[in-house]
């Protein structure tokens, strides 16, 4: 039987991520951001909790939930104002390729540490020259008797200051042209011939990216995940995920947003005694924010189910949706909250202005808004193929 309720344990899992991540709040990310810090403290913290690992199954250390709890903890943190975007990439990306295409031991090496934080797995798929066509990637894998020579740049990969190791989409020398066939390799940060230089970004957040420099980077065979020419769904085994833990992320943003901004539109009075919420220009864009974020989890909780289900094909579909929605909703959100605040919604006090900008993320990455349109036009709606 289909419910809109979710079950009480995922109920009871947000209720403790909240108040873990509520004990952190806004305050301590604009900190950690302005001075150059971490959110080591709280992820570690998450991580002893089991919220990090709760999609990894029972038997390698995780809590044997799915894609649907797994967002409900990121979107719980990003409403209490401290989202995490590294669990985008280790526990969710990372987290679930491995869980899908991994051998055993792999999965007994990796997951065990992914799931309580203590190993954080960045992903690096970008390329410079290739953006968002993935198809044109060139890192390359060499077969070396019993080992892998890898070669190649990456661009804008978060979180490799932190991380242990990065999960590196490659192809292999045999399938250099054409069509991707992804080969993923799980390369040490401190490997020789590997090496990152951060990028200088105008967004004040925790989280760094960096450019990546893999230069004939000796790999065990043990390092590559999956099959070597893999194809695309062996990729899609985390970029699904991705796509629906970038909707909860930005979902949690506006709700993060508004929040903030219902609060003060019931405080602030600037007329009579009336507070500014009275005016319908205040609420009415507040009450629109509220339908547009609904529809918004409605998405990305549709696209979950699909994927705990198996069903990557009609999660994929619902996870782009998910993503678009979520994306515009954050941007919504954020300059509402920012507009009914007035100035005080540019303060650092206040912290909206900087969260405006993690908001415009959801827009670009990890698949542009132009891109889900083109995969909807496409796919859902049977057009052409524009690109
Ligand atoms: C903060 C941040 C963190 C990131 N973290 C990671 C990470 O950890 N790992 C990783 O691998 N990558 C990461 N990325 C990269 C991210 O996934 C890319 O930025 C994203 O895929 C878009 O690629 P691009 O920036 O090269 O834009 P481009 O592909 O150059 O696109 C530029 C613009 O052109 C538009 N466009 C392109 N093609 C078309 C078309 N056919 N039709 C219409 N419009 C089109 C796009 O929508 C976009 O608006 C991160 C990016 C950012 C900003």
């Amino acid at each position: 039987m289909t419910t809109f309720s979710e079950p009480e344990e995922r109920v009871a899992l947000r209720e403790a991520v909240s108040k873990l991540a509520g004990k952190y709040g806004r305050a301590y990310v604009e900190k950690q951001a302005r001075e150059g810090g971490k959110m080591t403290e709280m992820w570690l913290e998450m991580g002893r909790n089991g919220f990090l690992g709760v999609n990894i199954p029972t038997e390698y250390g995780g809590g044997g939930g799915g894609m649907s709890d797994l967002a409900a903890v990121i979107e719980e943190c990003a409403a209490a104002g401290a989202p995490l975007l590294l669990m985008v990439v280790s526990p969710a990306i990372c987290g679930s390729i491995i869980n899908r295409t991994a051998t055993e031991s792999q999965k007994a090496r990796w997951l065990p540490p992914i799931a309580d934080g203590t190993h954080l797995m960045a992903f690096g798929i970008t390329e410079a020259d290739a953006g968002s066509n993935s198809h044109k990637i060139t890192t390359t894998a060499r077969a070396d008797g019993n080992d892998w020579i890898l070669n190649g740049q990456k661009t804008f990969i978060s979180g490799v200051d932190e991380a242990q190791s990065v999960l590196i989409v490659a192809r292999t020398e045999d399938a250099k042209t054409g069509q991707l066939r992804p080969a993923l390799f799980v390369v040490p940060t401190d490997a020789p011939g590997f090496s990152f230089a951060p990028i200088e970004m105008g967004w004040l957040a925790p989280e760094k990216q960096f450019t990546l420099f893999i230069d004939d980077v000796r790999l065990p065979r043990s390092a590559l995940i999956g099959e070597q020419d893999g194809d695309l769904m062996q990729l899609f085994a985390g970029l699904n995920p991705e796509r629906i833990m970038g909707a909860a992320l930005s979902c949690g943003i506006a709700k993060y947003a508004l929040d903030r901004a219902v609060e003060y539109a019931r405080e602030r009075s600037v007329w009579r005694d009336t507070p500014i919420g009275a005016h319908q220009g205040i609420a009415h864009p507040l009450a629109k924010v509220k339908i547009e974020l609904e529809q918004a989890r409605l998405l990305w909780q549709k696209a979950a189910a699909l994927y705990d289900a198996g069903d990557d094909f009609g999660a994929g579909e619902y996870a782009n949706m998910a993503k678009y929605a979520g994306g515009e909703i954050s941007c919504n959100a954020t300059d509402v909250a920012v507009h009914t605040h007035g100035g005080n919604g540019l303060t650092a006090e206040y912290g909206l202005a900087n969260m405006m900008v993690s908001a415009r993320l959801g827009r670009i990455a990890p698949v542009s808004r132009e891109m889900i349109l083109n995969f909807v036009a496409m796919h859902s709606l049977g057009l052409p193929k524009s690109y």
